[in-house]
Parts: structure tokens; sequence; C-alpha cells
């Protein structure tokens, strides 16, 4: 057999591999906590899920034109313009089939052999995974914990070479759940200026999802920025729809008939009935949003604490997503070691830091998609085995 050598330079997302591990565990008769995952632990909204309904009794069935249907770009942009004060052009819009598509997309766009890509580190695991494929140099940015997992915008500018691409952001960040100061893009943004060739992919997936008041600060805000700006968006975390498939970057203008292709080529379009589950989740009502995130706040509160009361850990208060991201360097385990020890011998799954990248050595993240009660008892099985070390 003779595919091509790019297909070994494509990575995963171990967080499917611990699911399955814990399914088969769970089926066997264990009973394990997931706090692996990385998706709401809730359903989708009735509304939503009845906008879709009626589109399919609808006969909404067919194909859509390739970057959706115009009623839900126009959606995406009064959603821009509510939650970040920018107005956009519906036709800069492109809907695709989950945040992950914007992601590739850009990054088959600018990834090439000898090309550099900064990326955030520990992070989404794609990103690397995806610049790997194209045969680009995967550049990280590391993310420090001290600083809340931000990093210092200095850092990055002085990384650039003649060679870099493209720059990712993620903030509020995943697997962190740290969320980088305005001051600090601000700096990024304004040093970029030097860069004029350099383009940004700014994954604001977890947006909405932030904490004490926090709001968010998009890449958007800076519009010296804007004509070589990607925006990663979409409707998965936000509003519990990860399996619908839901997604949609804001391009620049002179990207969009090559993001058009790309999507051609690759899937069509989106699935219809899912994008009309779209338009009435970004114009319906945000009560359930809200409900939500309460609810990830709680237990924000109580994996935090919970946390830096185990021996040997510590961990910064999140402030976004609904990822903890503890220190587990004083166990004396390896983030690896924490993981399938923690799942095999007690039931508990969270995913090692490094899945998330080199620098993700000595973390581990835990998902607080789950109840408070769940969480509570994850957390007395996880001292147990910290006592038993
Ligand atoms: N970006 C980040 C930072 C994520 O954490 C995820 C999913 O976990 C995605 C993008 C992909 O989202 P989707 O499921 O919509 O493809």
């Amino acid at each position: 057999m003779a595919i091509s050598a790019k297909m070994a330079r494509l990575g995963t997302e171990t967080a499917f591999d611990v699911l399955a591990r814990a399914n088969a565990l769970a089926a066997g008769g264990m009973d394990v906590i997931n706090l692996g995952i990385g998706q709401p632990d809730f359903p989708t909204p009735e509304n939503i899920v009845e906008a879709a309904v009626k589109a399919l009794r609808d006969g909404k069935h067919g194909y859509t034109a390739a970057n959706g249907i115009p009623e839900l770009r126009e959606a995406v942009t009064e959603d821009i313009l509510k939650y970040r004060e920018v107005e956009v052009n519906p036709d800069h819009i492109i809907a695709v089939p989950g945040g992950k598509v914007t992601m590739a997309f850009a990054i088959e766009m600018f990834g090439e052999d000898g090309a550099e890509i900064m990326y955030p580190n520990p992070g989404f695991p794609i990103y690397e995974s995806m610049i790997r494929f194209t045969g680009a140099i995967p550049i990280p940015i590391r993310l420090i914990e001290e600083n809340g997992f931000s990093f210092d915008a200095e850092t990055v500018l002085s990384q650039i070479t003649e060679r870099t691409r493209l720059i990712i952001l993620n903030t509020p960040a995943n697997p962190t759940g740290g969320i980088v100061p305005k001051a600090e893009l601000e700096k990024l943004a304004e040093g970029l200026k030097k860069h004029p060739e350099v383009y940004v992919l700014s994954d604001e997936i977890y947006s909405r999802m932030t904490y004490d008041g926090e709001g968010h600060c998009s890449m958007l805000q800076f519009p010296d920025l804007r004509d070589r700006l990607i925006i990663l968006d979409g409707w998965s975390k936000t509003y519990a729809m990860t399996g619908w498939r839901m997604g949609w970057g804001l391009w620049p203008e002179h990207l969009v008939p090559h993001a058009q292709r790309l999507c051609v080529n690759f899937h069509s379009c989106v699935n219809a009935a899912a994008q009309y589950a779209g338009i009435e989740a970004l114009k319906g009502d945000q009560g359930p949003v809200d409900k939500m995130m309460a609810a990830f706040d709680e237990r924000r509160a109580l994996i935090h604490a919970r946390l830096n009361g185990a021996p040997g850990v510590r961990c910064v208060l999140p402030k976004g997503a609904f990822y903890a991201f503890p220190n587990i360097s004083g166990t004396g385990l390896s983030a690896k070691e924490m993981q399938d020890r923690l799942l095999n011998e007690k039931g508990v799954a969270v995913i090692a830091g490094t899945s998330f990248g080199a620098e993700g050595e000595g973390y581990v993240r835990f998902s607080y998609a789950n109840s408070l009660e769940n969480i509570e008892r994850a957390m007395d099985r996880f001292d147990d085995f910290l006592k038993g070390l």
C-alpha cells in the first residue's frame, strides 16, 4: 500500500481515545465518571431542536449554497455586532460543519513545506496535527501557568521569522481555561503592524464562556488586523450542539473565494436543517446559555477548590470555557500516568496535558461538564488515589 507520506504526519485528538476506553470500562461494569469530555453535558435547547425538526418537515432536504444560507450568515453578523460590537459583511461569513473545519481550511491555506505556523502549546491538539500535515513547521506559543495560561506578546513577536505565515490564537482556551488579557492582545496586534504578511487565525469558540464578568476580547477589536484575520467560532459549545456539526468562519474578503472552493471540494455545504437550527440558536432565547454558564460557574468553584486541596496538586482559577488544568508535578506522576491510572484504578476519566502538546507535561485536563455530584465523587476518588501513591 502506498498512501501519501503526509498521512503519517497527521495526529489525532486523544480525548476521543480516552472516551472510547472509558466507555469500554463502563460497558464492563465499572462506574466511570467522565471528566475527560470536551462538550457541555446539557441537551441542545428545545427551541433549537424544534427549528431543525420544522426545517426537515418543511422539506429543507437539499444542498444549500456552499457558504451557508443567507439568513444564517445574516444571523451570524448580527451576533458578531451584538457580542463583538463590530459590523461585518455576511458575504465574508462561511458556515462549515463544526469549528474544526475553519481551522483545517486556514491551516491548509497557509501551510506548506518550509512555512512556519505558530500555535498555542498546550493547546487544542488539532492545530499542531494539521500544521504538520501540511508540511509546515509548528512553532509553539508557550502558555504560562503563572500568567493564568496567557502568553507573553513580546515573546510571540520575537518568534516571528520571514517564514511565519500564520499565528493561531485561542482565548478562552482549551485545555487551560485561560484567557489572554486584552492588554496582551493589544500588544500583539500593535507589534504585528510590523509584520503585515503574517495572518492570524483567532479561535474564539469559547467566546461566550467567560466568568466573573470578564468579557471576551475578540481579535476583531483591532481594525489594523482585519484584512488578515480569520475568526473561528460556532455553535458546538455555546449552544451544546457538538453533534450537530455547525461552525462559522469570518474571512478577509480576498480569502473568501478560496475558503468557498475548499467547502465545495470537501463537504459541499452544511446540513440544511442544522442551518435553520443555527439561526434559531443565534436569534432565539439566550436564557438556556445563561443557565448553562451559571451551572458551569458553580462547578468551576467546586473543582478549583477541590483540586487545590489535593496533595501535590495546584490549579489556577479557570477564567473561561469549562476546563481546569491543574499542575500535578508534585504528585510524582507524569501526565500520561495520571490519566491512565486514574481511569483504570479509580474510574475517573481525565486527559493528560501532553495530549495538548509537549508543554502540557505536568498537567492534566479536568472537564467540569458534569454534575456537581459527580465532580464531588470524582474528586473524592482523586484524593483517595493520591493518598495511596
Ligand atoms: N477549537 C477549540 C479550541 C476546541 O476546543 C474545539 C473543540 O473541542 C474546537 C475548536 C472544535 O469545535 P467543533 O466541535 O465545533 O469542531
